[in-house]
């Protein structure tokens, strides 16, 4: 399959991991489809499908366990044979550690939880979800016990969402961005613009985004963008990769920066080697790396002057009764306004509302504060960080649907992919050239090379050590939000 010389027993593994291979390609597909085609009513076999192809998925991995535990005996694995065994070794070992019967119950008290979740946040009341949100807490401390850890608990949770990760990486991030950006915070940055009100037609919303599609040069033989009410990518293979985008309606921003969000998700994907289709590395290396290339696209390039005088013409094709310039758009594609609601949240505040989150995950998972503490803290870090107040549960701690889900550990990595395409940012000469050229191709070059090529063989920590020679350093992002804001 790979064009050298492969250890023997890694062979072997590799050939018996197609089947798993072709359950998770099955599934992507199947997960796709619900959020894009599937009637409504077809939520309910396919819950089911889902409930079996995850337990077959589970013996299939844990049928590799003992052949992955004499590889790793082996001296002299190359980097690629070590990935693979780290990433099918991070698998089976949730698998071992974790009971079933705990996966079970996290899956149940979810699925209930977040019906609940729902309906207390439309009443913006804390009630019918509390004892759902008590369970799922405490079942992700159990869980957190059962996979171990050193130092903090919350340690075993944020490395499951991305490898290595842990508390102080995240202590030291947050230190740097929430001491250094509220200097920008205060001064006189646009807050409002009326574009943000206007309502657009989609069917020339549809044609702004498929133009950002060609030029952005997605090949449509590998690539197909489809809508969804919550955008996102899927690489169900390296020659077949899906994004979503959303139309409102309203504040066309928020469709034209999902779409090119998720081209950022979707490059990646397209570009992981070829010969590492169907291996347990043949996929991006985390989520905070994941994350790093959409908001790569999304903001440094999308955001950039010179983006927005590239797609100018583009932008031509939404009519509105009065004409406006590249600076009104640039203006308001970036805004600056506290708000209570992350996903509505500019690129300077959107890292507040994931310090708030850690702050709450980590203290709730060392049993620093009791759940009912949780509102009140919310309130207390959204006034210490952002100067502003919910008003109740809904605009406050009800606003995201991770903690109905059980997904306690993954917020840190929106912050980390905003921290690692700081990094890139920095080692990446002449952006500003490239973007005004046009020339996006070699953009996508070097992140091909920096990053996407290797998929998943080096563990994320590696991979920026290896191809940035840096760590998880916040400075790089803050002085691009310092040089980008001081101009606005
Ligand atoms: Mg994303």
């Amino acid at each position: 399959m790979l064009n050298y010389h492969m250890n023997k027993l890694v062979e072997e593994i590799l050939k018996k991991y197609k089947r798993i291979w072709a359950l998770k390609y099955a599934s992507g597909l199947l997960g796709w489809d619900i959020e894009t085609y599937m009637p409504p009513k077809g939520a309910n076999a396919r819950g089911e499908v889902f409930a079996h192809l995850d337990l077959i998925q589970k013996q299939e991995i844990l049928s590799l366990a003992s052949f992955v535990e004499e590889a790793e005996k082996i001296e002299n694995l190359d980097d690629l044979e070590k990935g693979i065994i780290r990433v099918l070794n991070r698998e089976i070992r949730f698998y071992k550690k974790v009971p079933e019967e705990i996966i079970v119950k996290l899956n149940k008290v979810t699925s209930e939880g977040t019906i609940y979740w729902r309906i207390d946040r439309k009443k913006d009341e804390f009630n019918s979800f509390k004892p759902y949100l008590q369970r799922i807490i405490e079942i992700n401390k159990i869980i957190a016990e059962k996979l171990g850890y050193e130092k903090h608990p919350y340690n075993a949770l944020l490395d499951l969402y991305e490898e290595g990760l842990n508390v102080e990486d995240m202590n030291s991030i947050f230190n740097v961005i929430t001491h250094k950006l509220p200097i920008l915070l205060e001064k006189d940055l646009p807050s409002s613009h009326e574009l943000e009100h206007l309502k657009y037609n989609e069917d020339e919303m549809k044609k702004v985004n498929e133009e950002v599609l060609k030029l952005l040069n997605m090949p449509f033989d590998r690539f197909r963008m489809d809508i969804s009410t919550h955008p996102f990518t899927i690489g169900i293979s390296v020659d077949d990769v899906r994004i979503t985008t959303r139309y409102e309606g309203i504040d066309f921003k928020r469709s034209l920066y999902s779409t090119i969000h998720e081209c950022g998700h979707a490059i990646y994907n397209l570009n992981i080697d070829k010969n590492l289709e169907g291996t347990p590395v043949g996929i991006g290396a985390s989520s905070g790396i994941h994350e790093s290339q959409s908001r790569f696209w999304e903001n440094i390039i999308g955001r950039s002057k010179e983006f927005v005088e590239l797609i100018y013409h583009i932008l031509k094709n939404l009519r509105f009764e009065k004409n406006y310039t590249i600076s009104d758009f640039y203006i308001y594609f970036n805004l600056v306004k506290p708000s209570l609601i992350r996903v509505d949240a500019d690129e300077l505040t959107y890292n507040f509302h994931i310090a708030l989150r850690f702050e709450i995950e980590k203290r709730i998972i060392n049993d620093e504060i009791e759940m009912d503490e949780i509102p009140s803290l919310w309130n207390e870090l959204m006034e210490k960080y952002l100067k502003i107040r919910p008003k109740g549960y809904a605009d406050g701690f009800l606003q995201d649907m991770h903690w109905s889900k059980g997904w306690f550990g993954y917020f840190p990595t929106y912050t980390l992919g905003n921290v690692i395409a700081g990094i890139i940012w920095k080692s990446f000469k002449n952006l500003k050239n490239k973007v005004q050229s046009g020339d996006l191709e070699s953009i996508k070059e070097f992140l091909k090379d920096k990053i996407h090529k290797y998929g998943a063989i080096y563990a994320p920590k590696d991979l920026l050590k290896r191809s940035f020679n840096e760590t998880y350093n916040a400075e790089y992002l803050v002085e691009y939000l310092f040089e980008k804001y001081n101009l606005i």
